[in-house]
């Protein structure tokens, strides 16, 4: 069995002082339930930590929202649909969301640093890429409020009823405003659960909410963990469930609502091939492969975390790689200068390390960047496996970290036939000069999103969501108003 582990050092690369963020935040001691507009104690007192995962440190202390917690957000949530926000006049929902917007815009820095501090990503990430696109979902689906009609010709589109949001920890405000902007903006209303490990920031915004004077119970916010989530999604006061997370827990829903008249989407699991054929402008595939898998640390659905290189550029390709991996600086997500930051929680650096451990196992070879990181907290240095094959688990299972499996392919055909062998089709992407190469491969991929010559590309206007077992549903655009609309024949 081959064990090898290679340490990469290509010498130093710069170093900057540090540069770290300095707005000052309003962290509080303890974060309570967001329900009918207001900010209350979870009935069984009962509240969890929530850590910084860079510093291994408590940061906060959530309350833990049992049953009859979310029987009351459910109910509230139920109130608001019927007497205030299902027969708002649809051109008011538009300016409650242009509010919400526009606060978002101005808090973006305080809601950025508390987004890296909570959940580990690095600030230029939360900064420069979280939240203007946070704020652009809200712009985008209030702009379609009153416009309902046109959307949807011939139809007579008319709000779901209460909307019930469970999101993940990889993107908890970007989460958070996918769902619920076009579910506000189509009448609904919303009780949403954040993921146990970054619920902070979801209770930042409610206070936004409050600010925009957004009627009481429109949004309710419970936070907690699965079980949380599982109350949320079994009561029966619920019409419509959109959930983002893993495919285990989307299996274990849509079971659940069997039988029910629960509308259900889902955004699970992806193992995105990102393929490289011999013709691509090299420099500029290296930097969209890096931004692919090692963006967020690897906590993305949608990363390119199957890169297929064509056989006759792999060792140059793994030469440049090396390269450009030994510049990316891990460590302090609060730094500006920092690329990749922590791991978002203990028990995902395991579940990583047992992958990577695998793949050494299964015979692949893994190159790790020799990078400094810091002693406490949760970190993992940035790496690939090459000599990976098809069977590997590294390469069907999500790892959901900074790691990269390399493939090779010899003809646009095997570069098809491998991207599409997996259980998931949420992305891929396609690196070549060749434009009818791009439309000719991106035809026969089996994923919801593809990307050409760039990765890792978002817009409120694209439509998003997956094949497979990556779920179904589509989120983002004209396609994410769909999942919150009766549409009846005029
Ligand atoms: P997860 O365990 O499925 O959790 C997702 C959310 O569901 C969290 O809020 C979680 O609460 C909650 N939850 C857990 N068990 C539940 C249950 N039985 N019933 C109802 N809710 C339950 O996923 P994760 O590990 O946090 O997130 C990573 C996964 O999400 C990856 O597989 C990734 O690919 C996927 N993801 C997909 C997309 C997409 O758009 N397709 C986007 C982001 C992430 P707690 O966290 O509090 O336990
Ligand atoms: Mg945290």
């Amino acid at each position: 069995m081959n064990k090898k582990k290679h340490h990469l050092n290509f010498g130093s690369a710069f170093d900057y002082a540090p540069a770290p963020e300095t707005t000052p935040v309003d962290l509080k001691k303890q974060y309570e339930l967001f329900i009918n507009g207001e900010f209350v104690a979870p009935e069984s007192g009962r509240y969890f930590n929530s850590t910084n995962p860079a510093t291994g440190k408590q940061l906060s202390r959530i309350a833990k929202a049992e049953a009859s917690d979310v029987d009351l957000a459910v109910k509230s949530a139920r109130r608001a649909y019927e007497k205030v926000w299902g027969p708002m006049a649809p051109s008011e929902r538009g300016k409650y969301l242009f509010r919400i917007a526009r606060l978002i815009q101005e808090k973006s820095r305080e809601l950025a640093i508390l987004e890296s501090m909570d959940g580990g990503k690095p600030i230029k990430e939360s900064r420069d890429i979280d939240l203007p696109l946070v704020a652009a979902h809200f712009f985008y689906y209030a702009g379609w409020a009153d416009k309902l009609t046109f959307a949807f010709p011939g139809r007579a589109p008319s709000p779901i009823g209460v909307a019930a949001q469970v999101i993940p920890w990889n993107f908890p405000l970007l989460m958070a405003a996918w769902k619920m902007a076009p579910a506000l903006a189509c009448g609904n209303t919303v009780v949403i659960k954040p993921a146990e490990t970054t619920s902070i920031t979801a209770m930042h915004l409610a206070e936004i909410f409050q600010e925009a004077d957004l009627p009481a119970g429109v949004v309710n916010i419970i936070t907690g963990a699965g079980d949380t989530g599982t109350a949320l999604v079994e009561h029966d006061g619920i019409d419509k469930i959109a959930f983002t997370g893993s495919t285990d827990v989307g299996k274990k829903i849509a079971q659940s609502v069997a039988g029910s008249t629960k509308k259900l989407t889902l955004e699970l699991g992806g193992k995105a091939a990102n393929i490289v054929f011999d013709d691509a402008p090299i420099e500029q595939a290296v930097e969209g492969v890096i931004n692919g898998i090692y963006f967020n640390q690897g906590h993305v659905c949608c990363a390119g975390s199957r890169l297929l290189v064509q056989e006759s550029i792999h060792d140059d390709f793994v030469e440049r790689l090396t390269r450009r991996l030994a510049t990316l600086r891990v460590g302090d997500p609060l730094d500006k200068n920092t690329d990749v930051g922590a791991i978002n929680s203990k028990a995902q650096l395991k579940r990583i390390k047992a992958l990577i451990e695998t793949g050494k196992d299964e015979g692949a070879e893994l190159h790790e960047s020799s990078c400094a990181i810091p002693d406490d907290g949760f970190w993992c240095r940035p790496s690939f496996f090459t000599g990976v094959t098809p069977s590997h688990r590294i390469a069907r299972e999500e790892i959901f970290g900074p790691v990269l499996s390399i493939l090779t392919f010899r003809t646009p055909a095997e570069a098809v036939t491998l991207a599409n062998d997996t259980c998931y089709g949420l992305s891929a992407g396609v690196w070549t000069d060749k434009g009818s190469k791009i439309f000719s491969i991106a035809d026969q991929l089996k994923a919801g999103v593809i990307w050409a010559n760039t990765f890792n590309r978002f817009d409120p206007t694209s439509p998003f969501g997956g094949y497979k077992e990556s779920g179904f549903g589509r989120e983002g655009g004209l396609q994410g108003l769909a999942a919150y609309l009766k549409q009846d024949h005029c």
